[in-house]
């Protein structure tokens, strides 16, 4: 969903309402008493996501949020769906800019098309990972066309470095990804390494992302002490230690912990994602990341002349222009 989840302003996120809390109540199923200590490890802090709309589709962003911006180099998570998508409600999001981020785009359920200013059209089915490098600048467009059913996924960010931030564009489609089991989960690993399974993604800093299948019963997934994490439940519930988490909600874990011990009652999703702490201050507005208005201003300048750096794509979705930043109203 580079497509519905990304013309969205990102930037100095306001004060906003968070999403229905959920109630902290025992998973049905989830076994207490004796298996408790299984349960047992770190509390995660629990950061309520909030609702919002791209293009007419409701999505969960997890990230980046007012107490919690970035995990490693994860700085978006839009959560969408599952809807149905159909001739009168497709997803159409038509060509639009970024910079000095990947987007790690990855479908639960359906299907969607990718195309980008490097002349790059690819088919995006669930169980693949598309990655898009923008660099200084990179133009795609992601629409469903002629898919009808049901759509379920995310779109995620990835800050990048100093080093590869001013650099050119990049697209690669991995539809082989690594998978290993911990106890009931079975983990696909998009980026990164997990417990010495590598995903073939490219990555510009330490980090790691994995899709999590959950059955019921317990798993005990192995952390980077120097990583800190986060845990994006999908579907289902998930609890650890005493949190349960659902649809909506980030738990997050703080560098300095081995493993990250799972319960779920009944069948789960979700996303393990964690990284070395990101040095940099991100400035992000729109669809650019950054390190300062200076920067965003002048990207919001040139997409908006038509100027080389961002290209072309060749679509039937209209162009979207960019919005005014908050800084130069008035
Ligand atoms: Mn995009």
């Amino acid at each position: 969903m580079s497509g519905p989840v990304l013309p969205v302003d990102v930037a100095p996120v306001p004060a906003e309402p968070p999403v229905p809390s959920l109630p902290l109540s025992p998973l049905s199923g989830a076994p207490s008493g004796a298996d408790r200590d299984s349960a047992a490890g770190p509390e995660l802090a629990v950061v309520e996501g909030r609702t919002a709309d791209v293009g007419g589709i409701p999505v969960r962003r997890v990230l980046p949020r007012r107490v919690r911006r970035t995990i490693g180099a994860w700085c978006f998570v839009d959560h969408l769906g599952p809807m149905t998508i159909s001739a009168s409600n497709p997803v159409a999001v038509g060509p639009h800019p970024h910079i000095g981020l990947a987007t790690v785009t990855w479908l639960l359920s359906g299907r969607q098309v990718h195309r980008d200013s490097l002349g790059s059209e690819q088919v995006l089915r669930s169980g693949e990972l598309n990655l898009m490098s923008a660099g200084h600048g990179v133009t795609h467009a992601e629409e469903s066309e002629d898919y009808r059913g049901e759509l379920h996924g995310v779109q995620l960010w990835v800050a990048q470095p100093e080093h590869t931030r001013h650099g050119p564009p990049a697209f690669a489609h991995h539809a082989d990804l690594p998978v290993a089991r911990f106890g009931a989960a079975e983990a696909t690993v998009l980026l990164g390494e997990l417990d010495g399974n590598v995903s073939p993604a490219r990555t510009d800093t330490p980090l790691v992302g994995a899709d999590l299948a959950l059955r019921a019963g317990g798993a005990v997934l192995p952390l980077r002490r120097d990583f800190e994490h986060g845990l994006v439940v999908l579907a289902g519930s998930v609890q650890v230690g005493t949190q349960v988490l659902r649809p909506g909600r980030l738990g997050y874990l703080g560098v300095g912990h081995d493993e990250l011990p799972l319960r779920v009652g009944e069948g789960a999703r979700a996303l393990l994602l964690g990284g070395e702490p990101f040095a940099d201050r991100l400035v992000m507005w729109w669809n650019f990341v950054a390190r300062s208005r200076v920067e965003i201003d002048a990207a919001r300048a040139d997409w908006q002349a038509g100027a080389d750096r961002f290209g072309t794509v060749t679509t039937t979705a209209q162009r979207i222009p960019a919005p005014e930043p908050p800084w130069t109203a008035g």
